[in-house]
């Protein structure tokens, strides 16, 4: 079974097209990097997912059902950026529950919610602070937590973790990795960073200039890369 499905699709701004004939399966419970260069079409085709980008001609399929014409919040997803997108103005607990209070979700429940997300993330310290008051680590998992809140069934990462020092960017890895894993949840990673979809990855799809180069267990890449492009991408010797 499929949790996301997309069907040759194409995507153009005006008369430059970004992404070409892009057929790709997402089976449930996987989770996925999206690597190639900047500029390749990545954080397009993860935006089209979401419904933040119109298409120009395919299909794309969330939970078997057609979603082109849904708009993003109708669709079972939530998307964690690299920029962290946080509200300055409202404290941590507030941008957590932002997503549910525009639903009008009862208190009760939003409560329940951000609790059980601050506990997962370990930020129950630190709810009442605002995003100026936080480390770049700490701002990340408050943008992890205004994801998780309504337990979405697939997740959508934009390079999450590029903003990060080094050490933190290894432990916050093998965090969304456990997060996925416990929340059952289908995840979707646009990375440029080889090591992370190699080591964060069921499957590694490998995108150059809008196209599908190769998809692959990340093992199955390094061995067997399709061609030049992804052999140097991937780093292996071919
Ligand atoms: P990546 O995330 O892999 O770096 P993008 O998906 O951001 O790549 O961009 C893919 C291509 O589409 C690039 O050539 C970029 O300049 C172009 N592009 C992205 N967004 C827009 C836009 N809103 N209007 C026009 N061109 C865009
Ligand atoms: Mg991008």
């Amino acid at each position: 079974m499929n949790q996301i499905e997309i069907q040759h699709l194409n995507k153009n701004y005006g008369a430059l097209q970004v992404l070409h004939d892009i057929s790709l399966d997402i089976p449930v419970g996987a989770f996925v990097a999206l690597v190639g260069p900047s500029g390749c079409g990545k954080s397009t085709l993860l935006r089209t997912i979401a419904g933040l980008e119109t298409i120009t001609s395919g299909t794309i399929k969330v939970a078997g059902e057609v979603v082109n014409d849904k708009a993003p919040r109708e669709r079972d997803l939530a998307m964690v950026f690299q920029s962290y997108a946080l509200y300055p103005h409202m404290t941590v607990e507030q941008n957590m529950s932002y997503s549910l209070r525009l639903r009008r979700r009862p208190k009760a429940e939003i409560d329940e919610r951000v609790g059980e997300a601050a506990r997962i993330l370990g930020l129950e310290k630190l709810l009442k602070r605002r995003p100026k008051q936080l480390s770049g680590g700490q701002r990340q998992r408050v943008a992890m937590g205004r994801a998780i809140v309504r337990k979405p069934k697939v997740f959508l990462f934009d390079e999450p973790l590029s903003n990060l020092d080094a050490a933190l960017r290894v432990q916050m890895r093998s965090e969304i990795r456990k997060l996925h894993k416990n929340l059952g949840a289908t995840s979707v990673y646009v990375t440029h960073d080889q090591i992370e979809a190699m080591t964060m990855a069921d499957l590694i799809v490998v995108l150059h200039d809008g196209r599908i180069e190769q998809i692959g267990r990340p093992l199955d890449l390094y061995r067997r890369p399709a061609n030049r492009f992804v052999a140097g991408f991937i780093g292996s010797p071919a």
